[in-house]
This record gives structure tokens, sequence and C-alpha cells, in this order.
């Protein structure tokens, strides 16, 4: 029964809502479905990983989310913001480590204004022509949007975080509104970006229900790019005391989302990483082919702490390119420094 479940995933790039939720719920055949998305992701994009160097830039954030240890109620995080000449020193960096793709993240912090954005990224996009630009810095208008696109930015990563709207206020104070993240995200593709979403795993009060909707979601809005981790508390958050989420689900969950979106960037991301010594490794297995290293100033990573414990924050930090490479190297994956642009969407491939 489920192996012809695990079939249909494969051959149809879909599935129906019971058949996701006997999927989701059960664990019994995770080593098939691992091995099956990573049939998938070989052909596309055979064994390769593409790095992204992340460069967070600021820490001060308008928002409030519950489960994040950056909203702006929690008085207890020493706030910074990277200078322009901070940003641009660590690109330089990454580039000569072989980075082809820088993304700016940061909280929803005004005082960068659209200017001081454009200005930033058509800087970068003189200095490296030759690499992708991403931006990750939350909700904006269209106009805002299409004038970082026209300084030169590429991609866009705003994950939609869980797209059912009575789960999204549960983890959202009431100003934040699912609908607006929505239209962003499509406002995004508009333009002309590769757009990434995604979703926590494991959030408070999420349930198998909320997880197929988020899938649902994401087959409409076909982004380029999925980038999906557990939830981890924080110790300074409304939600200090719900337990993490589950390194085996979101495992699966990487898996599916390579069956439904073959051509997709799929991240093993860093709370992958924080909540299992191999996750990351155990998340490329299962599916995921891009890995982002963390590029900002070893001075300033311990104060983006979105959840207790991120890795790569300690002194060691600087290691990370080097480090990644042994850890990749060594389950039969190899990374790549070129671009790694999406590969087309449509693109049907012999499997
Ligand atoms: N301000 C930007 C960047 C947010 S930080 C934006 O709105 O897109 C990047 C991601 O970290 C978030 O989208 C969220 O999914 C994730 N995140 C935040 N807190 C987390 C937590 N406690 N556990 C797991 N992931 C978390």
């Amino acid at each position: 029964m489920s192996d012809l479940l695990l079939q249909k995933l494969f051959e149809k790039s879909d599935l129906a809502d019971d058949e996701f939720t006997q999927l989701i719920e059960s664990d019994f055949f995770d080593e098939q479905l691992r091995q099956l998305a990573d049939k998938a992701r070989r052909s596309y994009y055979g064994t390769d990983v593409y790095i992204r160097g992340l460069i967070e830039i600021s820490n001060y954030c308008r928002n409030d989310c519950f489960y994040c240890g950056i909203r702006r109620n929690n008085y207890h995080v020493e706030r910074y913001r990277l200078t322009r000449n901070d940003i641009l020193n660590c690109c330089e960096t990454g580039y000569k480590l072989g980075y082809r793709t820088f993304v700016l993240q940061g909280g929803e912090d005004k005082f960068y204004n659209d200017d001081m954005i454009c200005e930033i990224v058509s800087t970068i996009r003189k200095l490296y022509a030759d690499c992708a630009i991403t931006l990750s810095l939350g909700e904006k208008s269209y106009q805002s949007y299409k004038a970082f696109f026209d300084s030169g930015a590429n991609r866009y990563l705003l994950r939609h975080e869980t797209a059912d709207t009575e789960h999204y206020v549960k983890l959202h104070p009431s100003e934040m509104k699912i609908d607006n993240r929505k239209k962003c995200l499509f406002d995004l593709k508009q333009i002309g970006y590769q757009v990434g979403s995604g979703f926590i795993v494991g959030s408070p009060y999420q349930t198998t229900q909320n997880l197929i909707a988020d899938l649902r979601f994401l087959q409409q809005l076909q982004p380029a790019m999925i980038g999906i981790g557990p939830f981890i508390a924080h110790h300074q958050t409304p939600f200090q005391n719900f337990k993490n989420g589950e390194l085996k689900l979101t495992l699966r969950l990487i898996s599916i989302l390579r069956l439904l979106f073959p051509y997709a960037l799929i991240p093993a991301t860093t709370a992958l990483g924080t909540i299992d010594p191999l996750g990351r490794e155990l998340g490329i297995l299962a599916g995921a082919n891009v890995i982002m290293p963390n590029l900002s100033p070893v001075t300033v990573r311990k104060k983006y702490e979105l959840y207790d414990n991120k890795i790569c924050t300690g002194e060691e930090a600087a290691e990370c390119r080097h480090c990644l490479n042994r850890r990749i190297t060594s389950i039969g994956y190899n990374i790549v420094t070129h671009i790694g642009n999406v590969k087309e969407c449509k693109q049907q491939l012999i499997k």
C-alpha cells in the first residue's frame, strides 16, 4: 500500500491529503522515502551541494514573532547592525573563500531605508558581477522589492512560516498577517526574483493538517527555494517551554519536498544542524542540496540568536567553510562554488 504511495509521489509529484497524512505521521517508510528523494535530487543536481554565504546584517526587528529570539520585545538582546563597509568586507572574504551567492538577512530594521539597501546591493553587483545577491529582510512593499531588484538583487528568502491562518495567529502578534506575507511572496515572484519560502517544523500548536496546508501553499507558489527547519525554543521568548521540532519529521519533510519539487533548491539549515550534530549531513542525504554557512563577522554571530544553542557562533566559526567541505565530502557529495541557480521548474528529466 505505502509502496504505491511512494511510487505515486515520485512519479506524479503529488498526493491526496489523506495520503500525505499517512506519510507525515509514520516513520515506517522513511528510508525508502529518503532513497527516492535522493534519486530525484540526483536526476536534477547530481551530488552537487551549493553554498551561500549568509551575512546577518542586523538583529534589530520591529516584529514580535513569538518563536524568535530577536523579537522586538526581547530586551535582553544586545542589538547590532553592520555598516555598509562591514557588509562589503564580508563579501570580500566570502568571495575569496569561493562563495558566489551572498545572502543579506536581518530583522525588519527600519534603519536601512530603501536607498541604503539599493546602494549596498548595487555596489555588490558592481564588485561581484558573477555572484547572486539574495535578500532576506522581511515584508516590504512591492515598490521596495522592485527597487532592490532593479539595483541587482536576484533572489529573496521569505518563509511563510505557516500557511494556515489560525495557526499563524498562534505564532505571531495580531498586527502580523499571513495574507500580507503571502502577497509579498507573489509580488516577489512577479518582479522576477527567484523566490524562497518555507516553514518551521514542529512549531507550537502545529498539526499534520497545518503541514499539509504548507505543502499546498508551496504548490501554489512554486518557489525556486524552500527552507525548512525544526522549531527550537529560545529561552527569552513566550515559547521558551515548548518542545523542539523533531529531527526525523524535518528529514521526512525534506524528502517529501524534494519529491514534490524535484527542481528546487532546498537548504540543510542551521537549525537542523543545531538539533543534531549531524543534522545538516542528514538533511543532504534526505534530499537537500544547499548549505548556508555563516559569513557574518565572528563578533556579532552570537547576537543573531534566533533560537538557543545556534551552531557556528563561537571562535571557531571562521573555519565554517573548511569544516563543511569535510563534512559534505565525507557523505559522498561535493560542494561546488558556482552561482547555483535553480534548474528550470518545468524541465522534464528522465527518471
Ligand atoms: N526577518 C526576516 C528573517 C527572519 S530569520 C524574515 O522575516 O524573513 C529567518 C528564519 O528563522 C525565519 O523565517 C524563521 O522561520 C526562522 N526562525 C526564527 N526563530 C526560530 C526558532 N525559534 N526556531 C526555528 N526557526 C526559527
